[in-house]
């Protein structure tokens, strides 16, 4: 997706190092004002680092004290969700989520969770008996002794809220640059010279470290705080949208001191997600998952739901939570000038994630940034179009359009070529982010029968020639050898 891969890219108000959803709600909101801004990102597209392997709830502002800056901007980010939808056209529903005791001595621990929502002002908050929570989700454990119920949560696709996040920034301005690492910074007068790690230079007055988990590598080469950021994995499993365990309501254990333990979470798309676990890692890249890790979500889950079944599992996979300390750390550096930190943004930092873009924005203007707003800023994006949520009369009418449309790329997610096209179009170009815009490869098969045409349509828009195309970047070419 890079505009340019040579030379100096530009002199900026504002950089933000980090395409996840932290830097991209930053980008987003700055559009909205007179500013050049550039967003950058070592990965090959938006939303490839923790951004893409997450729960994807939007929490219900219960779990965290509001003595913590992270529970503040969890509500307040909780709340901004509808509107952002109807500008942005991601899959979002806010389904709710309950939180279910199997045991009386977990009753007190309901009760706290309750007087932390109402303190924090989670909005419908409600203690619930064993009758009012079966009456809630039917699907869960009749062993269940009683739970809280939190109906402003919701769930979300979380790249496809990244992309849109994106789209908007660059359609109002902001330069994106990928495959950009950005390997030291130097002051040189009233700007930051940054510097990636093939050479190419940004300028920029203001500089944001929302770089997640390397954000403690960010922060040393502004030669700003020295802190050091912990990766804690979660592994997952995924369940097929056959399942006859599918809850209608995020189910949430009572949870422990170290975690919100492992969830049954129904995704915005049909599939249930089963997990997270909660270990902690040094290695920063490995997303592997473990047999005895899987085992042990399977059991919990079982525990919650009991219809679960190991038989509906379509894949697993991992995410790296970036922790730093309790809280997250959203501040002006004191140490390095004109560098705002936004790190240790572990869950719930897609929830937060709006909010984090309004308080970013503050605490530039309180740094010195001057803050124009445009006249012309336009808060919405293209829909696109995608066959699975079309009636047949009105799928009838893309197809005579655009004969792409009756071309089903993608069986078992009902994904068209149009589609597979228009992620291509929009700057996904590898596998991953393909199958993150459109669905495609995420179904039952994995992939199995739609990769090899998704490859060639790749080749076609692209001219890239097949052994260029990689699942997600550098290192991760699909196809080598010799046909
Ligand atoms: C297992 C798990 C479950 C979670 N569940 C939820 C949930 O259900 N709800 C919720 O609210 N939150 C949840 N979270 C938290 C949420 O996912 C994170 O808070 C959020 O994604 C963090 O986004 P970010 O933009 O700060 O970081 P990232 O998404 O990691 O973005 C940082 C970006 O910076 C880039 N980068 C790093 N170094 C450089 C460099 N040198 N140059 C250029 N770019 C660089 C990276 O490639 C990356 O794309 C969960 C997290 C995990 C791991």
């Amino acid at each position: 997706m890079s505009p340019s891969r040579e030379g100096i890219e530009g002199r900026f108000d504002v950089a933000v190092i980090g395409a996840g959803v932290s830097g991209a709600c930053i980008a987003r909101r700055l559009s909205a004002y007179e500013l050049r801004v550039a967003l950058i990102e070592k990965e090959e597209d938006v939303s490839f680092g923790v951004s893409k392997a997450n729960s994807g709830i939007v929490h219900g502002g219960f779990h965290h004290n509001k003595k913590y800056l992270k529970a503040r901007l969890e509500v307040q980010g909780g709340m901004m969700f509808d509107r952002l939808k109807a500008e942005l056209d991601f899959p979002f529903v806010r389904c709710g989520i309950v939180v279910a005791a199997m045991h009386d001595d977990e009753l007190r621990g309901i009760g706290q969770l309750y007087s932390q929502g109402v303190e924090n002002g989670a909005i419908g908050i409600e203690m619930c008996s064993r009758e009012r929570l079966l009456e809630l989700e039917p699907r869960l454990s009749p062993d269940c002794v009683g739970g809280l119920y939190a109906p402003g949560g919701g769930i979300i696709e979380p790249y496809r809220f990244v992309f849109s996040l994106v789209e908007s920034a660059r359609k109002n301005g902001v330069v994106l640059f990928t495959g950009w690492k950005l390997v030291s910074a130097a002051r040189e007068e009233l700007a930051w010279r940054l510097r990636s790690s093939d050479g190419r230079i940004v300028e920029a007055s203001y500089v944001v470290n929302a770089a997640g988990l390397h954000a403690d590598d960010v922060s040393r080469a502004f030669g700003a705080e020295d802190f050091r950021i912990q990766g804690r994995k979660g592994e997952y499993y995924l369940l097929d949208r056959l399942t006859k365990a599918k809850p209608d309501r995020v189910v949430f254990p009572v949870p422990s001191a170290s975690s919100k333990g492992m969830l049954v979470i129904p995704t915005v798309e049909g599939t249930v997600l089963l997990g997270p676990t909660a270990t902690s890692t040094d290695d920063k890249e490995d997303f592997a998952t473990s047999r005895v890790e899987l085992e042990t979500i399977l059991r919990s889950a079982k525990n919650l739901v009991p219809a679960i079944s190991e038989s509906d599992v379509i894949t697993s996979f991992a995410g790296i939570r970036s922790v730093l300390g309790e809280d997250f750390y959203i501040d002006v550096s004191g140490k390095a000038p004109a560098l705002i930190q936004v790190a240790g943004i572990q869950s719930p930092g897609l929830t937060a994630s709006p909010a984090i873009g309004e308080y970013v924005k503050d605490l530039l203007k309180k740094a010195g940034l001057r803050l124009v707003e445009k006249a012309d800023w336009d808060p919405f994006v293209d829909k696109v179009p995608r066959a699975k949520d079309l009636t047949p009369f009105e799928l009838d009418e893309f197809v005579k359009a655009d004969p792409a449309f009756g071309n089903i790329v993608c069986r078992c997610e009902r994904v068209t070529e149009a589609e597979i096209v228009a992620a291509i179009r929009r700057g996904h170009t590898t596998l991953d982010g393909i199958k993150y815009f459109t669905r495609a490869q995420m179904g039952r098969c994995q992939g199995g029968f739609c990769t090899y045409r998704i490859l060639k349509i790749i080749m076609r828009e692209t001219g890239m020639a097949w052994d260029e195309i990689t699942k997600r970047g550098e290192g991760s070419r699909v196809l080598g050898g010799e046909l």
